[in-house]
């Protein structure tokens, strides 16, 4: 597997500083470090931070490196940066108890360095993998958009928060005109590159932190607009429409012009508990249709 490599953060917690000191000559050859001296600064630095591992102290004034521990994983920001103990306390039954916190290896002082420097790589190691698995998992193959699994999982969130402020939200549905015709003139290959430009078209014409356009599935793409009527919504989509007509990619079998247009349909949402997430696609679902029916190339929301 071919994983970007990038520094890795490592905090380490401990409130002696010779032990701050001795940890952060051995562990820098494997990343940036970053140090804390309690539990409060440690969580703090994690929130902000985002470190890809923490390594632990287990006592310390204040809150203890447990506490802290329990408090990572109970929060989902920081609930998947891996921690390892190095702690003083070589009671089988205090290991036991880091590793029911969630932690993923301890180990105790005196420290032998190479061996923390092994286990700390080791995990700095892991979490690459995983952190790549994730990021792939939510890109579409192709496009290198966002795919439909990410799709899924932004609107969800934003329905949430949406429902909890009493927001709105619209979203457009978009599809290729004429697509299979394209692929029969030009070929599957063609078809592939036409949708990959198309994609970073549409993707490159919203801004707005929430917006997110995603692979929907073949050639339909799907546009989420969190706080936005539906005068933004029949914006954005003609914002779309134009982009992908601007690209003026040739479409010599095309009903509509000479080159490749899409269709676009939107519905919007004033957000409470009783709405549906499927009450809102198929409700652009239609105006994708309505487009369709009433000539392709345009925008119809409702
Ligand atoms: P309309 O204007 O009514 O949307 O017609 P259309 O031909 O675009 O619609 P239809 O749903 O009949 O055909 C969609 C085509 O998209 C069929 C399929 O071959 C093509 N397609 C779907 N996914 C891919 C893909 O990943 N790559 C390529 N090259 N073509 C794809
Ligand atoms: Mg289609
Ligand atoms: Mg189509």
């Amino acid at each position: 597997m071919n994983i970007p490599e990038t520094a890795s953060k490592i905090l380490i917690v401990d409130d002696e500083p010779l032990n701050i000191e001795v940890m952060s000559g051995a562990l820098e050859e494997l990343g940036d470090i970053m140090f804390a001296i309690n539990g409060e600064e440690a969580i703090q630095l994690a929130l902000s931070e985002k470190p890809d591992i923490i390594v632990l102290d287990i006592m310390m004034p204040g809150m203890d490196g447990y506490e802290t521990c329990r408090r990572l994983k109970d929060n989902p920001e920081t609930e998947n940066i891996p921690v390892i103990f190095a702690t003083a306390m070589t009671d089988r039954a205090d290991e036991a108890k880091g590793f029911d916190l969630g932690a993923v290896d301890y180990v105790t002082k005196p420290i032998v360095l190479p061996i923390v420097v092994a286990r700390v790589r080791n995990h700095l190691q892991l979490k690459r993998y995983r952190d790549y698995l994730e990021t792939i998992a939510f890109v579409d193959g192709l496009t290198g958009i966002p795919n439909r699994r990410s799709f899924d999982q932004h609107i969800r969130s934003e329905w949430q928060r949406g429902t909890r402020t009493n927001g709105e939200l619209s979203l457009l549905l978009i599809d290729i005109d004429h697509f299979k015709q394209y692929n029969d003139t030009y070929g599957h290959q063609a078809g592939d590159a036409c949708l990959t430009l198309v994609a970073k078209a549409l993707s490159s014409s919203v801004h707005r932190p929430g917006d997110l356009v995603a692979r929907y599935g073949g050639e339909e793409f799907v546009c989420v607009l969190p706080s936005t009527n539906l005068d933004g919504a029949e914006l954005i989509g003609s914002t779309l429409r134009e982009a992908v007509n601007f690209l003026k990619i040739p479409h010599k079998s095309s009903s509509v012009c000479g080159h490749v247009t899409i269709s676009v349909g939107g519905a919007w949402v004033q957000l409470d508990q009783s709405k549906e997430i499927g009450d809102l696609i198929s409700a652009a679902d239609e105006n994708l249709y309505k487009s369709k029916s009433d000539g392709r190339d345009r925008v119809t929301v409702g």
